[in-house]
């Protein structure tokens, strides 16, 4: 039971991280700069940490600068 709770507070836990550090801050806003290899890496983790709820960077920063139009005015 341990192992399984531990599982998805672990995934809960990096799904966010991934979100908000690669997905929003790094996709969307452009926020900082990262090499290549970096980004290819952090690309890889957040497919592989979110599994059925990740979506491309590309399409997450056109849908979030959507969202950003309309939310902030
Ligand atoms: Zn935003």
């Amino acid at each position: 039971m341990a192992v399984i709770l531990t599982f998805f507070v672990a995934h809960w836990i990096l799904s966010v991280f991934f979100q908000s550090f690669f997905q929003h801050r790094y996709a969307a806003h452009r926020m900082y700069t990262m090499g290549p290899r970096t980004e290819k890496v952090l690309h890889l983790l957040t497919y592989l940490v979110q599994g059925a709820s990740y979506l491309s960077p590309r399409g997450y920063a056109i849908l979030h600068r959507e969202h950003h139009a309309f939310s902030d005015t």
